[in-house]
């Protein structure tokens, strides 16, 4: 007998019907004498019909109410799903995060889990019941609702299989698993049978969004091995788990696209220590994530200045210039550039590691489409360029050819 944990996303349970569907899907696993933890998003749709909702009443709505609401999405899933189970004559409970013993620390809407007591789900699996978990969120050791941030589903799921010491921890989603590159744009993209935590954590932070980015931290911290495959058929899906030195072999494992960056250039930067130290310092203070930095060579007269220039999440473009307008002054640099029109285009694989001339290859391969390439950066196991938006997908495709066929 093994222990399973499920995760269900919001299209997996979009409506009645998949509803029904998970029920029977997770009946199979139950016949097979397996215990089996489901835990569930809200049905899509159904965060952001919220969101907008508290939107029509104030731009700022309090993040304690947020969370307050916010956890009723995923209240109504368990219910249905549990309604759905007892229809097909399987005994299940369905649990609040709270109730599951998810503890987190306070910060609300996007709490981290501190501990879970899984006293209470162990208790009712031994009865025999199916134990249906709402995902997203928590409580804090004082009793006040969190959630976990978007997406944060995929954490419980995770955070549960440790606590439980599952045997499985299965994500079921609305795709067949993780690929080499975007279906839409790369027709012959395969599915991958494995991939290591640290090329998912490269290719969903490079705009793959296949799983929320802390959940496979958490999981890489505490060695969970997890499956993700599709809800609405039965295909096997791809294992996430620590790097095998067979890995190696292949080179790159995937390439990915993120349309989600915009460019901001600070002209003029006086070529003095500490300047570019203040503007990171600001932009971090103001939670801005940058991600690529690149600083030209020191040109100008007298007073030596550069250009820097960086990328951030697109919805911060204009929290990011104004940052940098409170700055001017102080700093002295002269204008602020911003382009929403590029494209970070990446390939990725741990293989990078033990094979040479992978950067000189990517980047005749662009050159061959003439394709300009803004902005470089690299790590490890994976080679960034920024590039016009516009060719974006061709340069997916390009790539994808000459490194996986
Ligand atoms: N319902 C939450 C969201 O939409 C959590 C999740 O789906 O994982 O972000
Ligand atoms: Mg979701």
């Amino acid at each position: 007998m093994a222990l399973i944990v499920q995760k269900y996303g919001g299209t997996s349970v979009g409506n009645t019907d998949r509803i029904k569907n998970v029920a029977r899907r997770v009946g199979e696993f139950r016949a097979r004498g397996d215990q089996v933890v489901v835990v569930v998003s809200a049905m899509s749709g159904v965060t952001d019909g919220l969101i907008k909702l508290s939107k029509e009443i104030t731009a700022l709505p309090s993040e304690r109410e947020m969370d307050m609401l916010l956890a009723t999405g995923e209240q109504q899933t368990i219910a249905l799903t549990a309604i759905a189970l007892h229809a097909l004559g399987i005994p299940a409970v369905s649990l609040t995060g709270a109730q599951a013993g998810i503890v987190t620390d306070g910060v609300h809407t996007k709490a981290k889990i501190q501990n879970i007591s899984p006293r209470e789900v162990h208790r009712l699996l031994d009865d025999g019941n199916v134990v249906i978990v709402a995902g997203f969120q928590g409580r804090t050791e004082e009793g006040e609702i969190t959630t976990l941030g978007r997406g944060g589903s995929d954490l419980t799921a995770i955070a549960l299989a440790a606590a439980l010491k599952a045997d499985l921890c299965q994500i079921f989603t609305d795709v067949d698993g993780v690929y080499t590159a975007d279906p839409r744009i790369v027709p012959s993209a395969r599915k991958l049978d494995e991939v290591a935590y640290d090329e998912l954590l490269e290719l969903a932070g490079a705009g793959a969004k296949v799983m929320q980015l802390r959940s496979v931290e958490f999981a890489k911290k505490f060695g969970v091995i997890f499956e993700v495959r599709s809800s609405l058929n039965d295909n096997p899906g791809t294992i996430v788990k620590e790097e095998t030195r067979s890995m190696e072999d292949v080179v790159i494992r995937g390439v990915s696209l993120d349309k989600n960056q915009a460019k901001l250039t600070v002209i003029g930067v006086p070529d003095q220590p500490g300047r570019a130290a203040k503007i990171f310092r600001r932009l971090g203070d103001g939670a801005i994530n940058v991600d690529m930095i690149v600083q030209s060579a020191s040109h100008g007269g007298s007073v030596r200045a550069t250009d820097i220039s960086f990328t951030v999440d697109k919805p911060d473009l204009l929290k990011a210039r104004k940052v940098l307008e409170e700055l001017r002054g102080e700093i002295g640099f002269g204008e602020v550039q911003t382009d929403e029109g590029i494209g970070k285009v990446s390939i990725v694989g741990v293989g990078m590691r033990s094979h040479t001339g992978v950067a000189g290859k990517m980047f005749e391969v662009l050159a061959t489409e003439a394709i300009n390439i803004g902005m470089i950066s690299t790590s490890e196991i994976k080679i960034s360029v920024v590039i016009d938006l516009a060719q974006g997908e061709k340069a997916v495709r390009a790539l994808h050819k000459a490194f996986l066929g």
